[in-house]
């Protein structure tokens, strides 16, 4: 990850990522952002657009995501 962002410039890391994000999460909607405790990024939580349920969570700025189960 370090490399591509050298290599390609921050935004195309950034559509990278949110392609990692389509694959693990799927069809999602914003629920809330905050802070990044790791990066001070904005961390994103995500929800499922249909049921309405936290599915998980993820920063660009550290490539930091989790899937809740
Ligand atoms: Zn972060």
């Amino acid at each position: 990850m370090l490399f591509l962002r050298k290599l390609l410039g921050r935004d195309l890391v950034e559509v990278a990522f949110e392609f990692i994000l389509d694959v693990v999460f799927g069809p999602r909607e914003v629920f809330h952002d905050m802070e990044c405790s790791v990066c001070g990024h904005y961390e994103i939580y995500y929800i499922n657009p249909i049921t309405k349920k936290q599915i998980g969570r993820a920063c660009s700025g550290c490539g930091f995501f989790q899937k809740f189960e």
